[in-house]
């Protein structure tokens, strides 16, 4: 982190601003509506500053900067266009370590201004530490999208009550339960729409019908690895959950994305080293929703597809606890777009089929003669170990050895590889390379499509035969 973000009190702080145009009068503003004590100096003042200047209640000192003019002052601001009055500024400033920006000059600043969404007493800030304005504004434009202006009234209606509800719900865990409720749910929804009255009257309502709030499991599909991947709703409940229980397939840039607070727990699996066996983890979900958590259960890719999902929520339905599913991009679709290789395709196949290729006791139980039909397309998770059996598998039951295959290494990650070759030619190909996981195998005709439909820049594209 290059800078550090806080918001700074300035309700009727003495700030200082050197300049007196347009970009000055800009920064005046901003200041104001902190409720700052502003002083403006400078030779002349201009119009923009003169036309706020009454409004404002600004003082104004008409004079040449000289290093005492920042004595007294809590933050200082330098809008002018002479660079040898920014850098004096900035370096008389620095030496009574008053806090200085330099408009449009980094290198002198102690502070830069971030792009603000203002929604108060909501504030969002963005900041690229100067590198890109151009692209935290177009943030901001998001946000200003996304963030309903209704925001701050509710957060005003949150203040409010926050008292009474404290008295009410003594947990703070429960309380936050609470809160997340009333701050997402109708009681939102009324303020959104412009009823406070009944905004107010619903929380009351929700505060009296408050006994005892039972936690709930969410098995989340995480996607194939790359953050914005995610669903909304997968978002949004990772970060309400208590407690996460992760394993090895979700990103650490997903991780990221969790509620800060919430107690974050590591189940394995790696291919030989299950952290805890599959049995523990389901009790484990079981547990903590017993206790009143609210628990994301994170699973790469969906987890309805080799994820074991079915057998989590089968032990949570038996003992009656609460809980939903959330889809995921899986690994075959992930990978599939962002190699360029259409899972079906009119010229090339009508169907796809997902398989996991994971080694029994040595061995591999598909149906290989069905896999081996033209026209298709195969997708094999966990198959890297089994590549080579695979690939004389189908050949053994009539595939032809020039089919086109493709192994994808963490498909959508920044850490993308796509290896092609035929049934003949790529385990050797694999194997003579540093592969890592995980990765998945695609087989088909589509896969010569890859060529000329790519358009994701791996780390180290090999597509040559
Ligand atoms: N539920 C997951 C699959 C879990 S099985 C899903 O829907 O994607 C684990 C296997 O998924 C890995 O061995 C690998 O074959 C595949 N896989 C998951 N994420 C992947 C990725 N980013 N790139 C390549 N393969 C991936």
């Amino acid at each position: 982190m290059q800078y550090f973000p806080i918001f700074v009190k300035l309700q009727g702080q003495a700030c200082l601003v050197v300049g007196a145009g347009e970009i000055a009068a800009r920064k005046i503003d901003l200041l104001a509506r902190a409720g700052a004590d502003i002083t403006v100096l400078a030779k002349t003042v201009k119009a923009p500053v003169l036309s706020i200047q009454t409004t404002l209640g600004l003082k104004v000192v008409q004079k040449n900067f000289t290093p005492s003019d920042v004595d007294g002052f809590k933050l200082v601001i330098s809008a002018t266009d002479n660079p040898a009055t920014n850098e004096l500024v900035a370096s008389s400033a620095k030496q009574q370590g008053i806090l200085v920006n330099v408009v449009d000059s980094p290198e002198l600043c102690s502070f830069i201004f971030p792009a603000i969404v203002d929604r108060s007493p909501i504030i969002a800030a963005i900041s690229s530490g100067g590198a890109a304005p151009v692209l935290a504004r177009l943030l901001r434009a998001k946000l200003e999208s996304l963030i309903p202006p209704g925001y701050g009234q509710l957060a005003q209606l949150a203040e409010k009550c926050r008292g009474l509800v404290k008295t009410r719900i003594h947990q703070p865990a429960q309380r936050r339960i609470f809160w997340e409720d009333i701050l997402q749910g109708s009681v939102a929804e009324s303020v959104f729409s412009g009823r406070l009255q009944q905004a107010e009257q619903q929380l009351l309502d929700k505060l009296d019908q408050n006994h005892k709030v039972g936690g709930e499991v969410y098995l989340i599909g995480a996607g194939p690895g790359a953050a914005d991947l995610l669903t909304f709703r997968a978002l949004r409940l990772m970060q309400q959950a208590d407690v996460v229980v992760y394993d090895r397939l979700v990103s650490p840039e997903i991780l990221d994305l969790v509620r800060r607070d919430a107690q974050k727990i590591y189940v394995g699996k790696q291919r030989q080293d299950h952290a805890l066996p599959q049995e523990d983890i389901n009790a484990l979900l079981a547990k903590l929703a017993k206790a009143g958590k609210r628990v994301a259960r994170l699973k790469g890719g969906d987890p309805f597809i080799f994820g074991r999902g079915g057998e989590e929520i089968e032990t949570l339905m038996q003992q009656g606890i609460a809980f939903q599913v959330v889809p995921g991009i899986t690994a075959a679709s992930g990978c599939a777009s962002y190699a360029g290789i259409p899972l079906t395709h009119r010229d090339h196949a009508q169907s796809c089929v997902f398989v996991t290729g994971h080694l029994k006791e040595g061995d591999i139980n598909l149906n290989w003669t069905q896999l081996a039909l033209p026209k298709q397309t195969v997708v094999v998770y966990m198959g890297l170990v089994g590549l080579e059996k695979i690939c004389a598998e189908l050949m053994a039951h009539g595939s032809p050895a020039d089919l086109p295959i493709a192994l994808i290494q963490q498909g959508t990650t920044r850490q993308q590889r796509v290896i092609t070759g035929t049934l003949a030619t790529l385990p050797a190909k694999v194997s003579a390379q540093e592969v890592k996981a995980p990765t998945l195998v695609i087989i088909g005709t589509v896969v010569s499509l890859h060529d000329k439909l790519r358009w994701f820049q791996d780390i180290a594209t090999d597509s040559g035969r």
